[in-house]
């Protein structure tokens, strides 16, 4: 591992929605990296394009993080020395900085119009090179810049550029170097006088005494200049590690495209945070399947983040799926009763078992976008009753093998919610089944008179009914598999019948013979 003492790292998301699960990784990132060295994990919001950062964004941000345990030490709602944490409250800041820079001498204002860069921009291309500014306004004399601001025209600020080369020190990557006349004299602030990204950046990390950047290498190509405004503060240059960005499985960048890319919509689909989590660190790393339920403090303690490789990774919802259903089933059949209650709610199952069980039934990702839109308008979910979580708790050990994601509960389980109703296809297959009528009628009877009503009675008695009915195991099976639950995939049927206890499971027997007549 790296050898560093009490780093200072920062998360810096722009809350222009909700938390993309590249981000996600990132904030996980700095965060294993903070409680590994006992550093400190800094949360900044980066706000400054107002139109398109929100509020809303703001809160889902927070909540997602917290929902990943990843607690940070300064930021919103932790106050600390280096605040704000909000780059809209941190003008003031900017300006000192920026003023600072100006007077010794690394700035000088760029009257050069709209029209002008574009010009200049059109003959480097025409050239075949590489389209940088030409540093025209560098050398402008004093007193001309002095005329033209006092006469009101309009003026950036761009960095004077040093010749030579920028050198960073990546952790993944080593050393990485950029020919400064490929950089060409940038903006730290626009002509309305707002600061730019890279100049914010930058002063931030400065006065939060950031000591490694840990972010995407999507912003590789912003570092020199970052350095650039580094060394003209006379400012130490943190380490960085660029992260490798997360690709689909068609090796594109990851976006709404692939499904979902964002933790709330994999909640609703029932994938569990902690699967996502630790999903997220192994799919750039080697890992064996006890690594799937490893918890957020043994991440801390064994995953190192100066090991990834540097080629993209590749983010396969299939198999984040086999990893939820390997963590539920290594669980307790009380801990998935729990998760399912919680879940269940969320996504109003309890309220409205026939139309949430007909989303499900067109995928789980049908489902979490419904649910979703419903959050976003702040639908309140539907509060279980006492009835309808016993029942699900009862229900759980037998879906426990099979669950993966937990909307999977649904079309396996979710007629024991609603009233018998056969689907088309199961009622075609029950009409269909060598003496589905007196099996049914015969169960029912049987059921009804059964001394004691437990698992092993129930299977005693069905499976004496093919001897006695001269019918094959098979068909007396699916016909009281389709007859208590009018689908075709259920859990085991003693244990079904079971749990819907015997007035339920006699009365459902009678319905569905009553369709055969
Ligand atoms: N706000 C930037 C982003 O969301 C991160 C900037 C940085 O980490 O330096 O991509």
């Amino acid at each position: 591992m790296v050898e560093t003492s009490h780093p200072r790292v920062r998360f810096a998301p722009s809350p222009t929605g909700y938390l993309h699960l590249g981000s996600a990784r990132t904030g996980l990132y700095n965060f294993i990296f903070a409680r590994q060295h006992e550093g400190t994990f800094v949360l900044r919001i980066e706000d400054t394009d107002l139109s398109r950062s929100t509020d809303q964004a703001i809160v889902q941000i927070l909540a997602s993080m917290k929902e990943m345990g990843l607690q940070w030490d300064e930021g919103p709602g932790v106050p600390g020395p280096h605040g704000p944490y909000r780059q809209t409250e941190r003008d003031s800041i900017y300006h000192e900085h920026v003023a600072r820079l100006l007077e010794t001498g690394h700035l000088y204002p760029c009257f050069c119009t709209a029209e002008e860069l574009e010009a200049e921009r059109t003959a480097a291309q025409a050239d075949g090179r590489d389209s940088v500014y030409s540093g025209k306004c560098r050398a402008l004399a004093a007193e001309e810049v002095q005329r033209r601001q006092t006469a009101g025209e309009p003026y950036t600020l761009r960095v004077r550029v040093p010749e030579g080369r920028t050198v960073f020190h990546d952790i993944l990557r080593g050393d990485v170097a950029f020919e400064n006349d490929t950089i060409g004299d940038f903006i730290v602030q626009r002509s309305d006088g707002t600061v730019t990204y890279n100049l914010a950046v930058v002063v931030d990390d400065v006065t939060m005494e950031i000591t490694h950047v840990i972010r995407g290498d999507d912003h590789i190509s912003n570092t020199p200049k970052q350095v650039v405004i580094y060394e003209a503060l006379g400012a130490g240059v943190p380490e960085f590690l660029h992260m490798p960005l997360l690709f689909g499985t068609d090796r594109k960048k990851l976006s709404k495209r692939h499904g979902a890319t964002k933790l709330e919509q994999l909640t609703a689909e029932g994938f569990l945070v902690d699967v996502v989590r630790n999903y997220l660190c192994f799919l750039s790393a080697e890992f064996d399947e006890s690594m799937i339920t490893w918890t957020l403090d043994d991440l801390v303690r064994s995953f190192d983040v100066t090991k990834l490789g540097t080629s993209p990774s590749i983010f396969d919802p299939e198999k984040l799926r086999w990893m939820n259903g390997r963590y539920v089933r290594a669980m307790t059949d009380e801990w998935l009763g729990g998760r399912l209650v919680e879940y269940l709610t969320r996504v109003g199952f309890y309220g409205d078992p026939v139309g949430v069980g007909e989303l499900a039934a067109q995928g789980s990702q049908v489902l979490a976008a419904v649910v979703e839109d419903a959050e976003s308008e702040r639908l309140p979910p539907t509060v279980p009753d006492e009835e309808h979580e016993a029942l699900t708790r009862e229900i759980a050990p037998l879906v426990h093998e099979k669950v993966e994601v937990l909307a999977d509960f649904i079309p396996m389980a979710g007629w024991f919610f609603r009233p018998l109703e056969f689907t088309p296809e199961a009622l075609e297959r029950l009409q269909a089944t060598a003496g589905a009528a007196a099996t049914l009628a015969t169960a029912a009877a049987g059921l009804r008179d059964l001394p004691e009503w437990d698992v092993p009675a129930i299977e005693t008695l069905v499976r004496e009914l093919p001897p006695t009915l001269e019918l094959k195991p098979k068909a007396v099976f699916a016909a009281l598999r389709l007859g208590m639950s009018g689908q075709t995939v259920t859990p085991g049927l003693f244990e079904s019948l079971w749990v819907l206890g015997r007035d339920q499971a006699v009365a459902r027997l009678e319905q569905a013979a009553a369709r055969l007549v």
